[in-house]
């Protein structure tokens, strides 16, 4: 076989073809014309169009390399009179209207790209940082525009800070697809108001039945407002995150008392304390009893801490209800103002802090698609710009298709 017939067969062309492989230094190039007077597509509709207009110069495609040389297609379009269209330039099999390399390399550029940073996706290719941002932007623009949209019922909103803290992000999960649906900057009410109004509409907003998320007003007050048939869930994770920062935040304040003499048995008591007791060698467990018996707002913080735990097991909503009131009467009680605030928090909250008993989710589904952001970020030293980093996230965590080869 020819090797004009063999590429011409790999690149599954019908209206044109091969006309000769020429071999330079750094490329293989693909010249293609068209196959007789084949009917050509119109690029905007793809409906074969009768009349060739004229041929417009030479342009280059990039495509995958062929051994060590990449190969490069190169085809002067012609511009085709499409009866619905009008003037339009042609459609070509081996790539996207505007692209400059083929669809079957931007698509293996697109996949190394979930893997590995944008950086390096361009090294193993031979390619530049910005080629390889505008083909997994243009990805992800096909994939959102081609994505199937079944109904969602349990979705999960969370935050992911860039720049260490400085800026946030919105994310929003399908927590029973365990897929991203949505990410925007900030994480204001007019920011993520897109996701309801733009991304779900009203129509899909009806079949949320549980929403997850930090005890955070901007995202309750648009569940209120969008999503009139949701439950408002708070998030297990994040209650227990608060817990814990009371905990801290009430050893702190005992330091602050302290002697320097009294400080170094003192030394060290923080993992101690917010540890699961079960997980505590023999020397952490003496440690933790003499703690116990010689300083007592630290053993009410950590009791404190140890019988809020219990509030997740109870099966009936009624009984989960009564210990958490319980709970919160002692706590209101123990003097330590830290815990005093948690239960203020939790007052104002009270209903989506039960939401649990019966809903029994959180969002932990996705705690591995948290890390995978997490990771994106650290693996490209953290986006500089937000856009390019929400199409990181899209890319990663959204299973979006990519363009079909033809
Ligand atoms: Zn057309």
């Amino acid at each position: 076989m020819l090797i004009e017939t063999f590429i011409r067969k790999q690149l599954g062309l019908k209206a044109h073809t091969v006309t000769k492989v020429e071999e330079t230094e750094d490329y293989m190039i693909i010249h293609i014309d068209r196959l007789g007077d084949r009917l050509l597509r119109c690029g905007l509709c793809r409906q074969r169009c009768r009349k060739v207009h004229s041929m417009r110069k030479k342009r280059e495609w990039r495509d995958l390399s062929m051994r060590k040389l990449p190969l490069k297609l190169r085809y002067c379009p012609r511009r085709v009179e499409c009866p619905r269209c009008g003037l339009r330039v042609e459609d070509f099999p081996w790539a996207e209207p505007w692209a400059r390399v083929t669809t079957a390399l931007s698509n293996a550029v697109a996949r190394l790209a979930r893997e590995l940073s944008w950086q390096g996706t361009a090294r193993q290719y031979g390619l530049n940082w910005k080629s390889v941002a505008t083909i997994v932007k243009r990805a992800v623009q096909y994939g959102l525009k081609h994505r199937t949209r079944p109904p969602v019922h349990l979705i999960g909103i969370d935050e992911v800070s860039r720049r260490k803290g400085q800026v946030y992000l919105t994310v929003v999960y399908d927590l029973e697809r365990r897929v991203l649906l949505w990410v925007g900057e900030d994480r204001t009410e007019e920011a993520v108001k897109k996701f309801f109004t733009e991304e779900m509409g009203r129509r899909r907003c009806r079949t949320l039945r549980v929403v997850c998320m930090d005890m955070w007003a901007p995202y309750a007050n648009l569940v209120r407002e969008y999503a009139v048939n949701a439950q408002i869930l708070f998030d297990r994770f994040h209650i227990v995150k608060h817990l814990h920062e009371a905990v801290d935040a009430a050893r702190r304040e005992l330091w602050r008392q302290l002697t320097s003499k009294q400080r170094v048995t003192f030394k060290g008591t923080r993992w101690l304390l917010l540890k699961n007791p079960w997980n505590l060698n023999q020397g952490q467990k003496n440690r933790l009893s003499t703690l116990v018996r010689w300083n007592s707002p630290l053993v009410r913080a950590w009791y404190l801490k140890e019988s809020f735990q219990l509030f997740w097991a109870h099966k009936q909503p009624w009984r989960a209800e009564q210990h958490l009131r319980k709970w919160m009467n002692s706590a209101m009680r123990s003097k330590l103002e830290p815990f005093k605030k948690f239960v203020r928090m939790l007052r104002s909250h009270l209903d989506g802090v039960l939401a649990w008993t019966k809903a029994r989710l959180s969002n932990g589904a996705v705690e591995g698609m948290h890390n995978k952001i997490k990771s994106i970020s650290h693996r490209s030293f953290g986006f500089r710009s937000a856009k390019n980093f929400i199409a990181a996230i899209y890319h990663c965590c959204a299973r979006l298709p990519l363009p079909v080869e033809r």
